[in-house]
């Protein structure tokens, strides 16, 4: 099946940027040829960003969980700041269930949303406490069915805390992948079903992981840094042309 990829603006689409759409090729691509691309990319991205551990602080699963509910519109720095005591605190799904959720919000208030991160907190725990004995659990229906936990969410976990490959689509994710033309969706479901479709599971969590770091660091919202991209010549969207 042929698919008419290349012809999409990729950078108009990303209302934010500030940069016209200047796609530098336009051809067809099939889904094979769209894989292979993306194992390319994939390819360079973990040359580029050897490292793909969690940036948020942790010694467990039930302490990245905590940490991944606390990253909602927020830095990873921001987390990482107040996850110490927090955990020094409440080491445990059970002392945290019976945290006095004005400590919990004291706790992390420097972190935006902090009311309803703590009642979340406080309620996850007591979910794990009551539907797993205090364990997290390792499937995306489980997860998902936790206080404070989406699919983004779920994904991290199941690729960081149990080695299971997780696609985790964040804005970074969502805006490379539509630049890339690896999917013209919009919803982050659908964006990861596409993802999923063109890589083989064994990439899915580093992948995911280097496109949010490569849109941190380079593929930036308002002004990507196409001339120094490592990706630049597998990029339909790319302002410079294939170096
Ligand atoms: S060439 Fe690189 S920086 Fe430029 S739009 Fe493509 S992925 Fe982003």
């Amino acid at each position: 099946m042929r698919e008419r990829l290349f012809s999409v603006p990729n950078l108009s689409t990303d209302r934010r940027s500030a940069t016209p759409a200047q796609p530098n090729r336009r051809k067809r691509e099939t889904l094979e040829e769209k894989s292979a691309r993306a194992k390319e990319i994939a390819e360079r991205l973990a040359r580029a960003y050897a490292e793909v551990e969690c940036p948020l602080a942790h010694d467990n699963a039930f302490q990245l969980l905590v940490a991944v509910i606390l990253s909602a519109q927020c830095t990873d720095a921001a987390v990482n700041k107040v996850t110490p005591e927090l955990f020094r605190r409440y080491a445990t799904p059970l002392a945290l269930s019976a945290a006095p959720l004005a400590d919990l919000e004291s706790l992390i208030r420097t972190l935006g949303l902090f009311r309803a991160k703590a009642k979340s907190l406080k309620r996850c725990a007591e979910q794990l406490m009551q539907k797993f004995n205090g364990a997290v659990p390792s499937t995306m229906e489980e997860l998902t069915g936790l206080a404070g936990v989406g699919r983004k969410t779920a994904n991290v976990m199941l690729g960081h805390a149990f080695n299971i490959p997780g696609i985790a689509v964040d804005t970074h994710c969502k805006r490379l992948a539509n630049r890339l033309a690896l999917t013209r969706q919009q919803d982050p479901v659908k964006i990861e079903k596409d993802l999923a479709r063109i890589l083989p599971p064994h990439e899915w969590t580093g992948f995911s992981h280097r496109l949010i770091i490569h849109g941190r660091r380079t593929c930036y919202a308002r002004k990507p840094a196409c001339e120094r991209c490592e990706i630049n010549s597998l990029c339909p969207s790319s302002l410079t042309g294939a170096k």
